[in-house]
């Protein structure tokens, strides 16, 4: 028996007299430095699980100490209390959430004015009433500012409804042979508008 073992085993006090087994004693100690390695083993693990778990050093002192102070309750305790996901996994979840809502956001357009969600085929925000988009002077689809021909009827865009309005009342009146000055002021009138 070495020096060692009976510093081990005297820890085990008052039974000591009575388990003087050489075999016996061997096997105690190691299941004694097997519990202790495992017990340590455990705090770190704690503290290792703890640290992707939880943010606050506090939290991971306690619950380390915790498993240090009340060996194996005090990791079967943490376990049960742990927070269900990792750091990670949250930033992770995070990122897609926020990932997730972009795509969602670009696919239904804002009003550019009070970011109320608008449909495609609003012509005004319904909430502000900011002009969104031009009707087709054709099929009187909503189109947007940067179109040049409305894509269900092929409708070539021309700046300005009164323009075209001023210019449609100039073909009629051209068409009916009595033009009499007044639509060419119109035209002049809304070409100096739309300018
Ligand atoms: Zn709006
Ligand atoms: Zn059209």
């Amino acid at each position: 028996m070495t020096g060692s073992n009976l510093i081990a085993a005297s820890a085990f006090g008052s039974v000591h007299g009575l388990l003087h087994s050489t075999a016996f004693d061997v096997a105690r100690n190691l299941v004694l430095v097997l519990a202790v390695i495992f017990w340590l083993g455990l705090a770190y693990w704690v503290y290792r699980d703890a640290r992707r778990r939880v943010d606050d050093p506090w939290l991971i002192g306690t619950a380390t100490l915790v498993t240090i102070v009340a060996p194996y309750v005090g990791a079967a305790v943490y376990l049960l209390f742990r927070a269900p996901e990792t750091l990670d996994d949250v930033r992770a979840r995070d990122l897609e959430v926020r990932a997730l809502e972009a795509r969602i956001g670009m696919r239904t357009p804002h009003c550019p004015v009070c970011r109320a969600d608008v449909d495609a085929s609003f012509l005004v925000c319904p909430v502000c009433t900011t002009q969104l988009r031009q009707p087709c002077r054709s099929c009187s689809a909503a189109l947007e500012a940067s179109w040049q021909a409305c894509p269900y009827c092929a409708t070539p865009v021309v700046a300005g409804a009164d323009l075209d309005a001023a210019l449609a009342a100039e073909v009629t009146v051209t068409a009916n042979g009595n033009g009499n000055g007044k639509a060419h002021a119109r035209v002049k009138r809304a070409r100096a508008k739309a300018s």
